[in-house]
This record gives C-alpha cells, structure tokens and sequence, in this order.
C-alpha cells in the first residue's frame, strides 16, 4: 500500500473559522490535501479537493495554485488518471473537499448518508460551505451509516461536530495507523490542543470526535488544511 498526500492549491480564510473563538481578523493561506491511497486491488481517494469553484467564490477566498498543484496533475505524477479512481471517500460534503467530485465518473463515492442528505437543504448557518453543483452530481454515491470497513486495513470513522456528519478515515499500515482526520481537525493544534473548529454544526460533537481520534494508538495525524505538513 501506498499513501500519497495530494495538493489542490491553497485558498485564505480567516484563521477563527479553523480554530474556534482565536486568531479573529487573522488570514491563514490553508493548503487543499487529498489524500491517495493506492492498494494493489484499488486506488482510494480521501477527499477531492476544492476544483474549480465559480468565479465569484474562486475571488471570495483567493484559490491559487503553483504549477501542478491540480488533482489531474498530481494523480498523473502517481501514473493515474481520474478513470484509475475506484473510490472516493468525501470526508464531508464542504465545497473545499468535493470540489473535484466531477472528474471521478468510474469511482464509487463514500459519503455518510446524513451527510448527503443535509447539504441539499442546510441551516442557515452552513448554508456557504455547502455549494449544491459540486455534489449533485450523476456519481454512484454509496451512502453508510456509521463506522465502515472499506478494507481489512481501511476504516471508517465517525467524527461529527464540524458538519452534521463528518468522517475521518483510518490506514492500518505495519507499525502505524494513518488518521485522516479531515475537518475534524484542520490543523495540528486542533488535535494537540483540544480547540475545536471554528466551521461549526455542533461545538460538544466536535470536541468528542476530537478525543475519540486521540484514542487511537500509533497514530499519525494527516490534517486537511495545515499548510505546514505537505508530505507524510
Ligand atoms: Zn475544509
């Protein structure tokens, strides 16, 4: 098995929507990563990056990429093409983590079925991070409820709180387990300091799934948004 973490280019947010109630008025260049996971019988991918947003939001959070930093790009540096995907995994249904759900026509998509069914119609106060083209889209969605076993060594972790139903993906590999831990935590002080986001569906889930991926033993930490960790 192999695991490659991906970038998508990076757009500005203000740093209080990572981490809850600190860094107000403060820009924070978040980087976009999926993550590649190429099994002898599949090749999974953990989130889809942010694509191409419509114009008005591409200006709103200033995406910009390097050269090379698009998901077509980065998977041909691995010697794939979108069609080689079988699997995509949306750790939620955020616009910054299905932007690319468009390119995947083969792959089968794995998304918490109340996930899937609150981005059509989300409370007023999620209604931005939800952008309907990117997700409604003709893809095979396969909807799971709860804890799923992908593989023997790829699990399926609950870890709601940033959105109503957000997973976090775990890899068995020898010696270690892989967390991704997605928007359950954004960046490394979220996890080592106990600070929930600041993207919120419920503060006191998002806490909980915060110390239930503390509890995983041999962990190492892959977080979505931390422009400090690009390689694993
Ligand atoms: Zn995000």
């Amino acid at each position: 098995m192999e695991l490659h973490l991906l970038c998508d280019g990076s757009f500005t947010l203000d740093k209080s929507l990572l981490v809850y109630m600190k860094y107000m008025g403060q820009p924070y260049s978040a980087a976009v990563k999926p993550l590649l996971i190429k099994t002898p019988d599949e090749n999974i991918l953990v989130d889809t990056g942010i694509g191409e947003l419509p114009e008005k939001n591409m200006k709103l959070y200033n995406v910009r990429r390097k050269a090379g930093e698009n998901l077509k790009t980065q998977l041909a540096t691995h010697g794939l093409k979108p069609d080689d995907i079988n699997i995509v995994i949306n750790t939620h249904l955020h616009f910054d983590h299905c932007g690319n759900n468009t390119l995947f026509s083969k792959a089968k998509f794995i998304v918490q079925a109340d996930e899937y069914k609150y981005a059509f119609t989300p409370d007023r106060f999620q209604q931005s991070a939800y952008m309907r083209e990117l997700f409604d889209i003709k893809a095979d969605y396969q909807l799971i409820h709860g804890k799923h076993k992908l593989t023997d060594d790829i699990y399926i972790l609950p870890t709601p709180g940033h959105s109503i139903a957000h997973q976090s993906v775990i890899i068995k590999t020898e010696g270690k387990n892989y967390v991704y831990c997605g928007d359950a935590a954004p960046i490394k002080e979220n996890l080592e300091r106990r600070n929930i986001p600041g993207v919120l569906y419920c503060s006191h889930k998002a806490l909980k799934s915060i110390d239930l991926l503390k509890t995983i033993e041999n962990a190492f930490y892959i977080y979505s948004h931390d422009n400090e960790q690009t390689l694993i």
